[in-house]
C-alpha cells in the first residue's frame, strides 16, 4: 500500500519554495491530524522567505521547511491518547509548543519555553501552508460557531495584539499611540477602541493609513504630521529601528510603553527616561496567553478584523505572495489568506 500524500509548501532555501507532494501527517500519541481550512501569511514567513529570519541564523531552524502558524481547520484523526470528542471539531491552535515539563512550561509559560518549538517556525515542526496539519491536542482551541475559518486564522495574530493592548492597560477614555499600522498595529487598534481607548494611529505611507481611516480611526498621522497630544500609552507595532525609543519619548510620564515590533537590527532605548519618567515597559512574545480572550472577543464580535484580508488564495500562490507580490483583485488590507482547498 502505498503512503497517502497531501500538498504542501517548501521552502527549501532563501526565495526557493514550491508545492510539493508529501507524506501525509499521521497522528502521532497525544496529536490530532486537522484538514487545513485557512492559513494567513506573516512578516515572520517573509523573513523565513528572504532568509533573514533569526532563527536559520541561531540553529532553531533550518531549511528544508514547512511555513504557516495563522491557522483554523477541522479535526480529522486522533492519535492514541486523545480524546475522541476533538474529532469534527472547528480549531486553532498554538503556535508555541513547549515541552511542557521544564520549569517555565509548569509556570504555565511554555510560550518562552527553552526547548520549545514553534509551529512552521522553530525546531522542525512542520507548519500550516498545507492540506493537512499535526499538532498535540495540548495546544487546541475549539472555536464556536460564530468564529469561521477566517475569524479562526486570524486568532492567532489577535492574540499578540491582544496581549499588547492588555499590557497597555488602558482605562476608557485614555489616549494610546500605535506605531506601525501593519496586521499586528491594526488589531492592536481594534482592541484597544474595544476597551474604549481614544486610538491614534503613526504610520509611514498614505496607503496604510488610509485603510486605517476605512476602519473607522480617525486620528492617523505621518512622524511629521503627529500632534504634541499627551498618550497616557504607546504601542510599538513597527519593525522601525528608531522607533522603539521615539516611542518612550511619546509617552506620558507614570504611562506604559508596549514593545511587540521588531527591527532588523538592534534598537536602542535609554534607560534614563525610562527612569526618569517613571514609565513601565512590557515586551510582548506570541499570542499564547491570549489565545482564549481573543477568540471570545472574535464570537462577541467586540472586534472583527475580518477587513484586514485582503485576499485569499490556494497554496499554488504562497511563494509570489511571499515574494511580496499582491494577488489579483486584492483589497487594501494587510493580511493575505491561503485556503489550501483552492486549486
Ligand atoms: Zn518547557
Amino acid at each position: 500500500m502505498s503512503t497517502p500524500t497531501m500538498r504542501a509548501y517548501v521552502l527549501t532555501g532563501p526565495r526557493q519554495g514550491s508545492v510539493q507532494e508529501v507524506p501525509a501527517p499521521v497522528a502521532a500519541p497525544g496529536e490530532v491530524v486537522v484538514d487545513v481550512e485557512r492559513v494567513g501569511v506573516c512578516g515572520t514567513d517573509v523573513e523565513f522567505f528572504t532568509g533573514e529570519m533569526a532563527y536559520l541564523h541561531q540553529g532553531h531552524a533550518a531549511y528544508p521547511m514547512r511555513l504557516g502558524h495563522e491557522w483554523a481547520g477541522t479535526v480529522t484523526a486522533i492519535g492514541p491518547g486523545v480524546d475522541p470528542a476533538w474529532v469534527g471539531r472547528h480549531v486553532t491552535g498554538d503556535t508555541m509548543l513547549g515541552d511542557q515539563v521544564c520549569r517555565r512550561c509548569r509556570k504555565g509559560q511554555q510560550h518562552v519555553c527553552e526547548d520549545r518549538q514553534e509551529l512552521g517556525i522553530r525546531g522542525g515542526r512542520p507548519g500550516a501552508l498545507a492540506e493537512q496539519l499535526a499538532v498535540p491536542a495540548w495546544s487546541l482551541h475549539a472555536l464556536p460557531e460564530s468564529v469561521g475559518a477566517v475569524l479562526g486564522a486570524l486568532v492567532e495574530p489577535g492574540g499578540n495584539a491582544l496581549r499588547a493592548a492588555q499590557a497597555a492597560d488602558l482605562e476608557p477614555g485614555e489616549r494610546v499611540l500605535v506605531t506601525g499600522p501593519g496586521t499586528i498595529g491594526l488589531l492592536v487598534a481594534m482592541f484597544a477602541r474595544a476597551a474604549g481607548a481614544e486610538v491614534h494611529l503613526l504610520g509611514r505611507s498614505d496607503r496604510s493609513l488610509a485603510f486605517a481611516r476605512g476602519l473607522g480611526f480617525e486620528h492617523t498621522w505621518t512622524e511629521d504630521e503627529l500632534p504634541a497630544l499627551p498618550f497616557d500609552a504607546v504601542v510599538e507595532a513597527s519593525n522601525a529601528v528608531h522607533l522603539p525609543a521615539r516611542a518612550l519619548d511619546l509617552v506620558e510620564p507614570a504611562g506604559r510603553v508596549v514593545y511587540i515590533g521588531l527591527a532588523g537590527s538592534p534598537s536602542t532605548i535609554d534607560t534614563r527616561t525610562l527612569a526618569l519618567k517613571d514609565v513601565t515597559a512590557v515586551g510582548i512574545l506570541s499570542a499564547s496567553p491570549g489565545l482564549p480572550d481573543t477568540i471570545a472577543a472574535y464570537a462577541s464580535g467586540a472586534v472583527d478584523p475580518r477587513p484586514l484580508v485582503a485576499a485569499t488564495v490556494g497554496l499554488d500562490q504562497v511563494g509570489s505572495v511571499l515574494a511580496g507580490a499582491r494577488p489579483q483583485g486584492a483589497g487594501p488590507g494587510p493580511k493575505v489568506h491561503i485556503d489550501p482547498r483552492l486549486v
